[in-house]
């Protein structure tokens, strides 16, 4: 895949960039060696204090960063804003915690015949990022701010269509005050990666992105013995059960379904109605997403704008076109608007059956499938089945069944009567085929750490 910028919402390629010959690769991995020896020896207090300079820096620089991200991949100028934001408040939110959350951990010290003993947490190395361009700031912000407050470099190979936006992020941390070395962007295709992955200076990866890069990068780190963490994709299930608030419900599904112009890891995808409730909510949901405006996504008036690439819009038509073709109905939405770039409209389809592509695949645009269920048992069964685990929705007012459904989905992310979102303050990841291991939290920062025994006689 060419490293370039094009915009998605025209089809013009803007911008392209040559990818790292392997000597500049080689030079990125010295001074990340180099900056990893610098930055464990810092203080926390000295690493809050660049964590805290780069967020300030986001917060001077949100509207050009937002309209970078706008031109690279498509997400409306609002919620780009939104994302640069939440990237600000991740740095401060480990400025302001990372501290506690590494805190030593003291152990009964007589009970193992020692005078002192505890448990520290020390940084690993250099970390590989391999992240996608759905979220392209937040993605990597959310290993980068828990990384470098450990004390680990990290070294960002982001998607090929972003790269404006990854090198945007390899200059912010150098301007907080980050050692050199602590933060770089290696502009290289995936073609690339096993070699740097294999390279001894590299300490472990994280990546966020397909199942397939996902098994691809947790193989060879296998066999290097590299710890990995891996966010891949997932086809969340959002279950109303007839007790819920349905036009609440409505609103968040359209919501949810349409972040970040569908294509986010966490949007509900799959919609599990009961039948006592199904007309109710399906007509509200229809008219919510017919409702929605399809723009320029740089107007400030637009909810969702095109698809991040064409391949990307190709694969959902195909998705759609199939479920048509097996007998499914398109009740709004389903026809490619006649313009350059790469738009799909907010769809919702209904009438799928195990047959159709839509009722196992994760779909990665704006649209929904509406399945009928007739109970809580079809409604856990057909929420669970699937091959992702990553988030879950639940719509019912009934404790009791709350309390059951936080038990019986199997998922990393459970929300009950609200849309599966990421916070820094909440452990975020999935289980099954969409990965292994936490970000954000105590959990987070801690993933990249050796977790030293400390026994002194
Ligand atoms: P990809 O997995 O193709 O791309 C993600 C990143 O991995 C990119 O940097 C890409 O580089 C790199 N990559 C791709 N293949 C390999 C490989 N074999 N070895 C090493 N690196 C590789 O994702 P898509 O662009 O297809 O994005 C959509 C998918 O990602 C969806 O399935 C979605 O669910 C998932 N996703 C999951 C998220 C989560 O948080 N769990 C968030 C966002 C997306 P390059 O661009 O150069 O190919």
């Amino acid at each position: 895949m060419a490293i370039e910028t094009i915009n998605p919402a025209t089809g013009e390629t803007l911008k392209s960039f040559e990818p790292m010959t392997d000597r500049q690769v080689a030079q990125q991995l010295s001074r990340a060696a180099t900056g990893f020896e610098e930055l464990r020896r810092s203080s926390y207090q000295q690493r809050s204090q660049w964590l805290r300079a780069a967020a300030d820096i986001l917060d001077a620089e949100t509207d050009s960063v937002a309209r970078m991200m706008t031109t690279e991949m498509g997400k409306t100028l609002v919620a780009a804003r939104a994302e640069v934001g939440k990237c600000a408040a991740a740095c401060r939110f480990y400025a302001e915690h990372g501290a506690a959350f590494l805190a030593d951990e003291p152990a009964d010290a007589p009970a193992v015949g020692a005078r002192r003993a505890y448990a520290r947490y020390e940084p690993l190395g250099p970390v590989l990022a391999i992240m996608p361009w759905n979220f392209p700031l937040w993605q990597a912000m959310r290993f980068a701010a828990p990384a470098l407050m450990a004390g680990n470099p990290g070294l960002l190979k982001h998607a090929s269509n972003v790269p404006q936006t990854a090198l945007y992020l390899a200059d912010l941390f150098a301007r907080a005050g980050f050692p050199d070395g602590a933060f770089s962007t290696l502009l290289i295709g995936s073609d690339a990666v096993p070699r740097v992955l294999r390279d001894d200076r590299v300490r472990a990866a994280t990546l966020t992105g397909s199942e397939a890069a996902g098994r691809a990068v947790a193989a060879i780190a296998g066999e290097q013995l590299k710890k990995t963490v891996l966010e891949l994709g997932g086809s969340d299930p959002f279950v109303v059960m007839p007790s819920a608030d349905i036009a609440a419900a409505a609103a968040a599904a359209t919501t949810s379904r349409c972040l970040n112009n569908g294509q986010s890891c966490i949007s509900a995808k799959r919609f599990l109605v009961h039948r006592e409730v199904y007309d109710e909510f399906t007509d509200a949901f229809v008219a919510a997403m017919a409702a929605q405006v399809l723009d320029d996504p740089m107007a400030e008036t637009s909810d969702v704008g095109p698809l991040a690439t064409a391949s990307g819009r190709d694969e959902v038509e195909e998705q759609v076109r199939d479920a048509v073709l097996h007998g499914a109905r398109v009740r709004c939405g389903g026809d490619r608007p006649n313009r350059p770039g790469w738009w799909y409209p907010p769809t919702v389809v209904t009438d799928l059956t195990p047959q159709m592509r839509m009722w196992s695949e994760e779909v990665f645009g704006p649209v929904a499938g509406v399945f009928q269920v007739d109970s809580y048992a079809d409604a856990v069964a057909l929420a669970n089945d699937t091959p992702f685990g990553l988030g879950a929705n639940a719509w019912t007012a009934d404790p009791a069944e709350q309390e059951s459904f936080v038990q019986d989905l199997a998922a990393g992310l459970v929300f009950i009567n609200g849309i599966v979102t990421s916070h820094p303050q909440l452990p975020f990841g999935g289980i099954k085929n969409s990965g292994y291991g936490r970000e954000l939290s105590a959990h987070g920062i801690r993933e990249f750490c050796n977790l030293k025994t400390v026994w002194m006689a």
